[in-house]
């Protein structure tokens, strides 16, 4: 019957039924917990497989890991590696230089992959925006540092890793 569904959707109209429902839905989520986070203060879980900004490790007795032998250079499909090397004294060899150019890499974490040492690592971090370009060419200091500062994710997240491989 026309009369009863006009009838029904004035007195809709006139009760305001529209808003109390979504006014309802809003009080529902109001006491739900928030499935939003307050970003930067609080951040979601990352992937052990997750790429981050590059990080250069030692060992644990400060020495550099990296042995210089350049498979990483080799291996990047952007070019973004340049490594010179030369041997020390005792005979060990060790770069002299180890740049990264952050704005040619593609985060395919293949010099990762390809070095026999867990030297180069991609950490967990992912706020290193810059305000130019020439900030984003790393030097082995700067890659080094990165090492230092996240050793303990970068180990865990890699112990991580090679128990998902071998289970
Ligand atoms: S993540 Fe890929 S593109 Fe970036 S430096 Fe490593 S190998 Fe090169
Ligand atoms: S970081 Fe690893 S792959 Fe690259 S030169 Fe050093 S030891 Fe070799």
């Amino acid at each position: 019957m026309k009369w009863l569904q006009h009838l029904q959707s004035h007195l809709q109209a006139w009760s305001l039924w529209e808003i109390l429902r979504g006014l309802s839905t809003t009080l529902r989520y109001f006491f739900k917990p928030k499935v939003t986070l307050r970003y930067p203060y609080e951040k979601g879980p990352l992937s052990p497989r997750f790429r981050g900004e590059h990080a250069l490790r030692r060992y644990p007795n400060g020495e550099e890991r990296c042995i210089a032998c350049k498979l990483c250079e080799a291996v990047c499909p952007a070019q973004a590696i340049v490594i010179e090397a030369e041997p020390r004294n005792d005979g060990s060899r060790r770069t002299t230089r180890y740049d990264i150019d952050m704005t040619k890499c593609i985060y395919c974490g293949l010099c990762e992959e390809a070095c026999p040492v867990d030297a180069i690592v991609e950490g967990p971090n992912f706020e290193f925006s810059t305000l130019t370009r020439h900030e984003l060419t790393y030097t082995k200091e700067k890659l080094l540092s990165n090492g230092d500062r996240w050793e303990t994710e970068i180990a865990a997240r890699l112990a991580e890793k090679n128990t998902d491989t071998n289970s």
